[in-house]
């Protein structure tokens, strides 16, 4: 029996229960989220801003490195201290510990229930145990969008769960499970409604963007009664089209470099898709890439870069990179420092590697102490901020299109937004000076044009025009 204190259930006509959500992890985890608190809205649930306010808690974990699991176990304690009555989703809710037990439930035994990732009906089989249904669904208040965690101009779109990838550093396909491509009718659909609640910036997220519907060998769906094959580029050509009429961008995460992606570089050229790529290369050394088994280490990576910036010269590659992975050799990190020099990254983070629990990367021989990682993730990123600054600087003087996230005093004292090389939270910004033109006001959530007039460290600092 759970120590945990009993809630009645709730009396027709009585107040809907209410319940506390937290969200922690990556962009993948707020889309399951997002899902949770559209169900609850759906079936009349309120929300509460305070743990003590609530009826019940849900906390949505990550589970990927220690920081986050630190973090998603410390939050689950304060839900537990200040209600008492927690229910854990996501991923580190599927995370053994060292003796095989539910590592959450080990900690954390007064739980009212765990489930692993994009496990809605769970939770809400969970929430309907210990905080029943109210029995006058607001089902009609609930937008077709359904509940969105991030600003009303920009959303995250999530195309697959899971990966068909073994990186050995990684444990996300233990966790979320093999590739499982949702249907591309559904994917359309849900981008359409988007678009026509005012959605400015699409960002299409999964584990492996460019697998997309490997699971499904590409079978033709179909969407407003026309058949379109389960693949990226016809899915980006979709979205493209979607998002035409509105004016909107769409920006693509988590691509890996396989040579059908090439495919992508004329939609991007014709403007239909942001020439964008968010390309998580992780290493550039054959060596380093094959011991870490990332997806399309054997190929030729800088070359099909040069070859992707020549079909389309406004190409913006983010990357993120391991540096200090076990057996990494002081040559093998040169090669790595002069790939970013070489493929001209315009926005690279780094990690010094760090061993997570059950990935298969801890048994490597070769671990470097953690100095050396640390010091090399530092060099890494000396040349990553040059290369990046420099190819700020290009922009100087340029006229961009500028999507305003924020703008203060009714937009006449500047704001900041941020251009097609910026991806929300993980980029730089523009910081935008006051309109000279008194008729001229920033909106959030809508696009102006604006010269570039310096840069500051990430940013660039832009006049709207
Ligand atoms: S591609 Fe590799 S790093 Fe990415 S989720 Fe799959 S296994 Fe993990």
């Amino acid at each position: 029996m759970q120590d945990t204190p009993a809630i009645p259930a709730t009396p027709v006509g009585g107040k809907p229960p209410k319940v506390g959500f937290v969200s922690l992890g990556c962009p993948k985890a707020l889309t399951d989220s997002e899902l949770i608190l559209t169900q609850l809205s759906a079936e009349g649930y309120e929300t509460s801003k305070t743990f003590a306010g609530a009826d019940l808690v849900i906390v949505n974990t990550c589970g990927f490195i220690d920081d986050a699991v630190k973090e998603s176990l410390d939050t689950i304690g304060e839900a537990l201290s200040e209600n008492g009555r927690v229910i854990v989703t996501g991923c580190l809710g599927a995370r053994a510990d060292a003796a095989g037990d539910n590592l959450v439930r080990a900690v954390h035994p007064k739980v009212l229930a765990v489930t692993g990732p994009h496990a809605t009906q769970e939770v809400m089989d969970a929430v309907h145990q210990h905080a029943p249904k109210p029995h006058d669904p607001f089902v009609d208040l609930v937008p077709a969008t359904g509940i969105k965690l991030t600003p009303k101009h920009y959303a995250y779109l999530k195309i697959s769960e899971g990966c068909n990838h073994r990186c050995t550093f990684c444990i996300i396909p233990s966790m979320r499970g093999d590739l499982v491509s949702r249907p591309v009718g559904d994917v359309l659909s849900e981008a359409r409604a988007l678009f026509e609640s005012g959605v400015k910036e699409l960002l299409v997220v999964s584990q492996d963007t460019s697998a997309y519907g490997v699971d499904l060998k590409y079978r033709t769906g179909f969407f407003d009664g026309k058949p379109v094959k389960t693949r990226m580029l016809e899915l980006c050509a979709q979205l493209g089209e979607l998002a035409a009429p509105h004016g909107a961008w769409v920006r693509l995460h988590y691509v890996y470099p396989y040579p059908h992606v090439d495919e992508l570089l004329p939609l991007m050229a014709e403007g239909r898709v942001l020439p964008y790529l968010d390309v998580p290369f992780q290493h550039s050394h054959p060596e380093v890439l094959r011991r870490m088994k990332r997806p399309a280490s054997g190929e030729r990576n800088l070359e099909r870069l040069l070859m992707w910036r020549e079909a389309c010269p406004e190409l913006v590659i983010r990357s993120t990179f391991i540096a200090g992975f076990p057996g990494e050799t002081e040559a093998e990190f040169q090669h790595l420092l002069d790939f970013v020099r070489e493929a001209q990254i315009d926005r690279a983070g780094c990690f010094a590697y760090s061993p997570v629990a059950g990935a298969a990367a801890n048994d490597l021989p070769g671990a470097l102490p953690t100095e050396v990682r640390e010091e090399r993730r530092a060099r890494f990123m000396a040349v990553a901020e040059q290369v990046s600054i420099a190819r700020l600087q290009h922009r100087v003087g340029a006229t961009m299109q500028v999507l305003v996230d924020k703008a203060p005093a009714l937009g006449r004292k500047g704001g900041l937004g941020r251009s097609y090389a910026d991806a929300p939270e993980i980029d730089g910004n523009v910081r935008l000076l006051p309109p000279e033109k008194a008729s001229k006001t920033l909106k959030v959530g809508e696009f102006t044009k604006a010269r570039v007039v310096a840069t500051e460290g990430h940013d660039l600092i832009a006049q709207p025009i």
